[in-house]
């Protein structure tokens, strides 16, 4: 049930206490995949996951900008600092919570993200009168997690089955062919980059070519699957702060 669909009236009648809140980013997928991947691919496994749960589950409105600082380099990336950032989800959280869906689960896109959403759902467990965790999509899929990249097989092969419009087949060959085939500009376990340009001329980690719908359909029902356990684990937790 996604929030911005419905009127107040309809949502008074439905009883729940768990909420989803898809976050993604706004940053260069390469020359083949729109900045909204992130977005979009968080979406597709939010409203994939609403509707095959057991239970009403409330969507809210995806997040569309977050910590992708590292892709300024890249034209229309957008991004927002850590603390405005968590600032913004936590009172999200908490909006949901008033109403009742105070068991939340935020389904993430992007791995720059990762760090700022550990940090505030532990915040809101400690303090606020909710239950949160983040779940981060392609962490959730088994072994394909090893070929995520960036605007690689992974995020592509969702794309190809949700969005199949969005993807710019005609260019796969032209973005593995420009892109490098690991995160970062490595010296043993440091990274000497700070921005994505540095490593990848084209924002391409991983060779997109690589990509299927049928690829990207087992990837939404693993993810799904995951995400509907998950669901499970959380809506019996406590919500009382533990300060
Ligand atoms: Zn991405």
């Amino acid at each position: 049930m996604h929030i911005e669909d419905e009127t107040w009236t309809d949502l008074e009648t439905i009883d729940t206490n768990l909420g989803l809140v898809p976050i993604g980013s706004t940053e260069q997928h390469g020359p083949h995949a729109p900045l909204g991947t992130d977005m979009f691919d968080a979406e597709s496994i939010a409203s994939n996951a609403a509707e095959e749960y057991s239970d009403s589950v409330m969507v809210a409105p995806s997040i569309p900008v977050g910590i992708a600082e590292e892709h300024r380099n890249f034209t229309g990336t957008l991004w927002t600092d850590e603390m405005t950032f968590r600032q913004y989800v936590r009172d999200i959280v908490n909006s949901l919570a008033s109403h009742g869906w105070n068991h939340v689960v935020i389904v993430n896109g992007h791995g720059g993200n990762i760090p700022a959403l550990k940090a505030v759902t532990a915040q809101i467990i400690r303090h606020d009168n909710a239950y949160a965790v983040p779940f981060t999509w392609f962490e959730a899929i088994g072994d394909h997690t090893s070929s995520m990249g960036h605007a690689g097989p992974i995020e592509t092969s969702l794309l190809e089955h949700t969005r199949p419009e969005s993807v710019h087949t005609d260019r796969l060959t032209e973005a593995a062919t420009d892109a490098t085939d690991g995160w970062g500009d490595w010296q043993g376990k440091v990274n000497l980059a700070v921005d994505s340009n540095e490593f990848t001329d084209n924002g391409v980690v991983g060779d997109p070519r690589e990509a299927s719908a049928e690829l990207g359909a087992e990837l939404l029902d693993k993810a799904t699957d995951e995400l509907c356990a998950l669901l499970d684990a959380v809506r019996d937790h406590d919500v009382t702060p533990r300060e």
